[in-house]
């Protein structure tokens, strides 16, 4: 079966569009992931990197060891951020030896770190299996957000996002997401975990892939991010964003109490269906009563919708009255993103007095809305820029099979 099936919008097609599509839009099934592929990896110690403390904890136990040893693994690497057994001081040289007979403790591998006129970093990762991915820090006055990715690719496929053109390879792993969080505080100098002053202050789950389609890993890694013990970040700190996932929006609302980021894009179903196609599955209507439900709601904690501002499709007048219509009783911010183009995109980005004419509709209705600035575009680590070459190798073909029908 193919991994997913990708409604390819005729080149150039950038006009009012909604023929019906029902009839091709991919399967459920054809979105969900399986699982991680297993890549090949010369290493065999186990990796503790992404390990809950609940797990550490079992490891340990399953080794031999007291639970207390596993508080200490966890300060050292979690806290501390050390890669090495032997920096661990408070253990004996022996089990220091032997813990790193065991294990190891694993960073995603920088293949380039650029750094734009603006000072907005990327960085491409390569993880353990040779898959890449990208993270992208982006300071500002008062506060430094770290934009991570879940997966690598997406299942989904947006239409006018980079990512989504990229096939989806596999899921990212607990470790490979905190991870990523983990090298940002290596590259900054951040450790051990600072109590303030701090350069990285906010993670947003904005980076490739689909967070929701990877729900335990992304939860394992927000658990890792939260810890006080740990990397330290408040859940308001953590901003999720989807594409509109509505089982798993409310489940993480249960569970993991971040505050959310919902991609809405557009505010009538035609429209949404074809930039967003996983709103055929889940429609509008039933994203926003998710959104209703998220626990804790209030002034202070809302819900931030993104808005990409595309040209002539979704930026008149009268879709930000209809985007005012639909959100109507949620609280809400709107955070309107200008299109950010690239090669082979077949979308404009609206003219920016589009999009502060846009923004002011929003604002007399008293709802706040703030304009995205572009960031680090010279480097293509804006918004819906990334995408890595990793492709998908055949299960056939990571086992060193030939293909099966040879
Ligand atoms: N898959 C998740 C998170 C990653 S995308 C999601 O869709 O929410 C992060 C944000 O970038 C989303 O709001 C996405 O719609 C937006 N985005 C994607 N491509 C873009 C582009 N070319 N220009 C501007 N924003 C884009
Ligand atoms: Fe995937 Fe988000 Fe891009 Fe859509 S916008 S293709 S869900 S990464």
């Amino acid at each position: 079966m193919p991994l997913l099936s990708r409604i390819a919008l005729p080149a150039g097609m950038i006009g009012p569009i909604s023929p019906d599509m029902s009839d091709i839009a991919p399967k459920l099934q054809d979105f969900m992931p399986g699982g991680p592929l297993a890549g090949g990896n010369a290493d065999s110690r186990k990796d503790l990197m992404g390990l809950t403390r609940s797990e550490l904890t079992a490891e340990m136990e399953a080794i031999g060891e007291k639970r207390f040893r596993a508080d200490q693994i966890f300060n050292w690497i979690y806290f501390r951020g050390v890669t090495g057994f032997d920096e661990m001081t408070d253990i004996s040289k022996v089990m220091r030896v032997r813990l790193a007979e065991l294990y190891r403790i694993g960073r995603p591998e920088i293949v380039t770190a650029q750094v734009s006129a603006d000072g907005t970093r990327k960085w491409l990762l390569r993880l353990a299996d040779g898959n890449e991915v990208e993270t992208v820090f982006i300071p500002e006055p008062g506060r430094g957000t770290l934009c991570i990715s879940s997966q690598v690719g997406c299942t989904l496929t947006c239409s006018f996002c980079h990512t989504g053109t990229q096939a989806w390879v596999r899921n990212l792993t607990a470790g490979e997401i905190a991870g990523q969080v983990m090298m940002a505080r290596d590259e900054l100098g951040e450790w051990p975990t600072p109590s303030d002053d701090r350069q990285v202050t906010n993670i947003v789950l904005m980076g490739m892939g689909e967070p929701l389609f990877n729900y335990d890993n992304v939860k394992a890694a927000v658990d890792l991010c939260k810890d006080e013990k740990g990397l330290n970040f408040s859940r308001r700190r953590i901003t999720l964003s989807t594409s509109g996932i509505v089982p798993e929006i409310r489940r993480a609302g249960a569970e993991m109490q971040v505050m959310l980021a919902i991609s809405l894009h557009a505010a009538r179903d035609d429209l949404r269906d074809i930039l967003v196609p996983i709103n055929k599955r889940w429609p509008i209507k039933e994203l926003l009563a998710a959104c209703r439900d998220y626990p804790s709601l209030s002034n202070a904690r809302r819900i931030t919708f993104e808005y990409v501002m595309l040209k002539d499709i979704n930026d008149s007048d009268a879709d930000a009255r209809e985007l005012l219509r639909v959100l109507e009783g949620i609280p809400s911010k709107i955070n309107l993103i200008p299109f950010n183009p690239w090669p082979g995109s077949n979308y404009g980005t609206s003219d920016p007095d589009r999009v502060q004419r846009f923004g002011e509709i929003i604002r007399n209705a008293g709802i706040m809305a703030t304009i995205r600035r572009p960031r680090g575009s010279d480097i293509a680590a804006a918004c819906g820029q990334l995408k890595s070459e990793s492709q998908r190798v055949p299960a056939w073909k990571q086992r060193g099979e030939e293909h099966p029908g040879a």
